[in-house]
């Protein structure tokens, strides 16, 4: 591993690669570190963005107004909740919520903003039990573009980066008109 490193033909599409996964793996820890410290249920308030870099300007206003959403649509489910953390990575803006209630009613209601949320589908809204057990999504997500899977569109690389790219972006700009 050392000589891979020292021998100095990292390209930089490597060097990504490795920063994604530390990035990846510092999630998982910062995750599994409130889950012990709260004992609670863990959100973990995300967006699913296409492209690099993941941070912008208009990726952050959009990610703060939907944040501001999602958090009224706990409150108004009468949920108390903790806003513990937001962070900026390289895999984008991240907040991280902790809640005393069950872990499936949560991920209930992550599902109902990802559906109904005007950019829904540009988030990926993570809940996590008590125990550090990440709770699985039922019903299997919708692809950006079209009605199939998205797993299976990703599979079959049934659209290329610069069609998924163009949606999101326009997509974006429009929310930020509305
Ligand atoms: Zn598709």
């Amino acid at each position: 591993m050392t000589e891979f490193f020292c021998d100095g033909i990292l390209s930089d599409l490597n060097d990504l690669r490795w920063q994604i996964l530390d990035a990846k793996e510092e999630r998982w820890l910062k995750q599994k570190a409130f889950v012990n410290l709260y004992k609670s249920t863990l959100i973990v308030f995300k967006m699913n963005i296409p492209s690099w870099p993941k941070i912008s300007t208009d990726i952050l206003v959009v990610f703060h107004k939907s944040l501001e959403i999602f958090k009224e649509n706990l409150t108004s489910s009468k949920i108390a909740f903790r806003l513990i953390e937001i962070q900026e990575t390289l895999l984008g803006p991240e907040a991280f919520i902790s809640t005393k209630m069950n872990a499936n009613d949560i991920k209930d209601l992550a599902i109902h903003f990802e559906e109904y949320h005007n950019i829904g589908r540009f988030f990926d809204v993570d809940v996590i039990d008590n125990t550090g057990k990440m709770i699985e999504r039922k019903i299997k997500r919708k692809c950006f573009l079209c009605s199939e899977q998205a797993i299976d569109c990703m599979r079959n690389q049934r659209h290329s980066p610069e069609e998924i790219k163009e949606y999101f972006d326009e997509k974006i700009a429009n929310y930020l008109k509305s």
